[in-house]
This record gives structure tokens, sequence and C-alpha cells, in this order.
């Protein structure tokens, strides 16, 4: 399990998640940011720190972005 960054980064991507990230799991990409589902050890401080509220519980992403689940793993299954 992992925490997930979903549609809401897009375009904003201020990195506030990265500066608390405990394991720096926490990687920018073209559009958006994505978060390492190997490395994170789900202490969820990113969730708070997010302005736009992109940041979810795989467990809990909304419906609409389940996509974003595949999406964070693909980016470093890719790398
Ligand atoms: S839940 Fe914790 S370890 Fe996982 S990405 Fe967020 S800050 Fe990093
Ligand atoms: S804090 Fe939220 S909006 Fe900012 S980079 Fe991280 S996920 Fe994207």
């Amino acid at each position: 399990m992992a925490y997930v960054i979903c549609e809401p980064c897009i375009g904003v991507k201020d990195k506030s998640c990265q500066e608390v990230c405990p394991v720096n799991c926490i990687v920018e990409g073209e559009d958006q940011l994505y978060i390492d589902p190997s490395l994170c050890i789900d202490c969820s401080l990113c969730v708070g720190v997010c302005p736009v509220s992109a940041i979810y519980f795989q467990e809990d992403v909304p419906d609409q972005w389940k996509s974003y689940i595949d999406k964070n793993a693909n980016f470093f299954a890719n790398k």
C-alpha cells in the first residue's frame, strides 16, 4: 500500500509534499509529482501539506482518480 498523487497536482506542482516526505519517495514528473509505492512508508505527512488535496491513501482514492494508482506505480516501473 502507498499514498497516491491524483489529478489536482497537475498544473500546481508546488512541491510542498516533497519537502516533508521523510523517505524522499516523491519525484517530479512532467505533468505532476509521483509517489514511489515501493518506498512510501504511509506516514501521511504529505497529505496535510498539499494545498489542493491531491494525495490519498491508495484504498481511499476517489473513483474518478483510480487510474492514478497505476500512473504513479508505472512512473517508477518504467525508469
Ligand atoms: S505518506 Fe509519507 S512516505 Fe509516503 S509519500 Fe507521503 S510523506 Fe512520503
Ligand atoms: S503538495 Fe500537492 S500539489 Fe504540491 S506537488 Fe505535492 S501533490 Fe502536487
